[in-house]
């Protein structure tokens, strides 16, 4: 099965994802965790990455593309994925497809996380995301078990440079412009689910199998 996540920054598809990718025993791939693991290793790519994402923009379709398409080929994919903040461009879309179509493979669901803007810059605020991991909190939805420490791997918690306020709003920006327009995209594919992403976590979750057991 192979599934993409859609929705704005800090609506929840990254935790969602990783839920899909353990119940579904598929690699759940984000290009915004390759990022900040390149940035934290001192990559060349992580270098370039690291001044479009402080600014809130998104990292060049060159940047991306290759790195993904490259990713899809490696062994754990075969059964499928979950591809969790790519595509996040008209472009990057069409060349996902073209290279899946070269091997005769489609992408068969894109799951649309739906959330209104003023719930976002709310969650925004709160969230916490582990140096160490990435895997991320909100200090009020999902806190820790201890505060400021990294339930999963001891790491510490800290608000990443791309969840400040400012950054937030640019974020949305962007999403609203060069993202979006993916719901149009895969809907006229006639593979779009949309949840409602301001419920539960587990009623989202629970959407989002409906959602897959459909097929
Ligand atoms: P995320 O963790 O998915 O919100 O991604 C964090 C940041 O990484 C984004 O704000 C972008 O700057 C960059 N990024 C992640 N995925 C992509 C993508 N598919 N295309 C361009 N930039 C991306």
């Amino acid at each position: 099965m192979r599934i993409i996540m859609l929705g704005a920054p800090g609506a929840g598809k990254g935790t969602q994802a990783k839920r899909i990718s353990d119940q579904y025993d598929i690699p759940h791939i984000s290009t915004g965790d390759i990022f900040r693991a390149n940035i934290k290793n001192g990559t060349e790519l992580g270098v370039k990455a690291k001044t479009y994402m402080d600014q809130g923009l998104l990292v060049p379709d060159e940047l991306v593309v290759d790195l993904i398409v490259d990713r899809l080929r490696q062994d754990d994919c075969v059964k499928g994925y979950i591809l969790d903040g790519f595509p996040r461009t008209i472009p990057q879309a069409e060349a996902l497809a073209i290279a899946l179509n070269a091997n005769g493979e489609k992408i068969d669901f894109a799951i649309n996380v739906e959330v209104p803007d003023t719930n976002i810059i709310h969650r925004m605020a709160g969230r916490r995301a582990c140096v160490n991991c990435g895997r991320t909190y909100h200090i009020v939805n999902i806190p820790p078990k201890a505060e400021g420490i990294c339930d999963a791997c001891g790491g510490q918690l800290v608000l990443r440079d791309d969840d400040k306020p400012e950054t937030v709003a640019k974020r949305l920006d962007v999403y609203h412009q060069q993202t979006k327009p993916l719901i149009e995209f895969y809907s006229s594919k006639g593979i779009l689910a949309v949840v409602d992403g301001t419920k539960e976590m587990d009623e989202v979750f629970a959407a989002i199998e409906k959602e897959l057991n459909k097929k």
